[in-house]
């Protein structure tokens, strides 16, 4: 529009911010006709009677012309009853927009305006490395082994041990249990290596997908001070729509966390949403054994297939990869697969090398099945 070149235009931005790009949903996300098994949501929506309870409370309680509660006291407390551990009290626990918002917090809390750097250890969520970027704080990675998907500790200590002599000292390492888009939880020799790290180094542990695990390290908290754990109100108790996240920790880091987070970081009627979840707890967790049950299914059917690996998961999703020649070649063909699952109805996420698939209502996976042998018996006719 304008001629004249305009090399100082908008310098006031950070440079750095020139690789990042901005994180947005694709249209067909939010067509309902598409069967959306690629973000690792629930299936299923809050139960109609849910939604019209708090509807109800929406109407009859909650003043919009008022802010949220800010010590999310009443949530805390339903959480803190929900974890169930003896020693776990509201003191331990933190509540953010989505466990994004706390990823962002630990990082004012440990590392903005230092040298500090993270470890990660890739493939993993990519929320860390990228609000790493962000905040101008070197992400540091090392790779997993492909077998399980098990973290290479050898190198995660020579990192460490490098970072420290380079003056750019681990702050904090991320790890997620179990891990996405790998589906493997901890091992016992990973959670064995991380009770010996340094102290200095705060060690997250994301447990964004335990309600689908089953197994969790909150029982650990009390000998690990330096240990935080993360959990989410998106995946298994279906309320993605109103980012509610939490992390429980030392009371220590617990109040560097309140100090840095925003006063009304999560609305009202997500509160309300949140508590309303624990209180019928049951009723939302019941659909677990059958997501469950549907993963191990598409799993035997994807492993009996010579053309993919696949990996065991202990979450709500799948993780696997075609065979090929080349990483090159594998990718192309993951894009065509994803492509063409996409025009028949089926969104999945390619990632990592790889291709991750959510575990959906068994209606959704009957058709993911069925597109997917099909383009894979399709393309090898196609080929011969
Ligand atoms: C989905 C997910 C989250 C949840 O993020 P929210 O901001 O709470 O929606 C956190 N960590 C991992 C590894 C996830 O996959």
């Amino acid at each position: 529009m304008i001629d004249q070149p305009q090399p100082q235009a908008f310098n006031f931005l950070r440079p750095a911010l020139d690789q990042l790009v901005a994180y947005s949903s694709q249209p067909e996300e939010l067509d309902t006709s598409i069967d959306k098994l690629d973000a690792n949501e629930s299936a299923y929506d809050l139960p109609t009677e849910l939604k019209e309870k708090l509807a109800w409370q929406y109407q009859e309680l909650i003043s919009s012309n008022r802010y949220p509660d800010s010590s999310h006291g009443e949530l805390k407390s339903a959480i803190a009853q929900y974890i169930n551990q003896s020693g776990i009290t509201p003191a331990n626990i933190s509540v953010g927009n989505g466990s994004d918002e706390i990823i962002r917090s630990l990082f004012i809390a440990t590392c903005v305006g230092t040298n500090a750097s993270i470890l990660t250890a890739d493939p993993t969520f990519s929320m860390y490395k990228i609000i790493a970027q962000t905040l101008g704080v070197t992400p540091i990675s090392v790779p997993r082994e492909e077998t399980h998907f098990t973290i290479k500790r050898g190198q995660a200590d020579q990192a460490i041990a490098q970072a420290e002599a380079s003056g750019h000292p681990v702050k904090m390492l991320f790890v997620v249990h179990p891990n996405s888009p790998t589906g493997n939880p901890l091992s016992n020799a990973e959670i064995d290596w991380l009770k010996q790290l340094p102290e200095e180094i705060l060690i997250v542990i994301d447990e964004a997908y335990f309600e689908f695990s089953g197994h969790s390290l909150v029982n650990e908290l009390p000998n690990y001070p330096n240990w935080i754990i993360l959990r989410t109100f998106s995946k298994a108790f279906r309320l993605a729509a109103h980012r509610v996240g939490y992390c429980i920790a030392h009371p220590e880091v617990i109040s560097a966390l309140e100090k840095v987070r925003l006063p009304y970081n999560v609305p009202t009627f997500s509160q309300a949403a949140a508590i309303m979840a624990l209180q019928n707890r049951s009723q939302l967790l019941a659909k677990i054994p059958e997501i469950q049950n549907e993963r191990d299914k598409l799993y035997n059917i994807l492993q009996a297939e010579p053309r993919i690996k696949v990996w065991e998961s202990a979450s709500n999703f799948l993780y696997f990869r075609l065979r090929g020649e080349s990483l090159a070649e594998i990718n192309q063909k993951q894009k065509e697969l994803v492509k063409t699952l996409k025009q028949k109805g089926t969104l999945l996420r390619h990632t990592a090398n790889g291709i991750r698939l959510t575990i959906g209502t068994p209606a959704e996976n009957e058709r993911t099945q069925k597109n997917l042998l099909a383009y894979l018996h399709q393309d090898l006719i196609s080929e011969h």
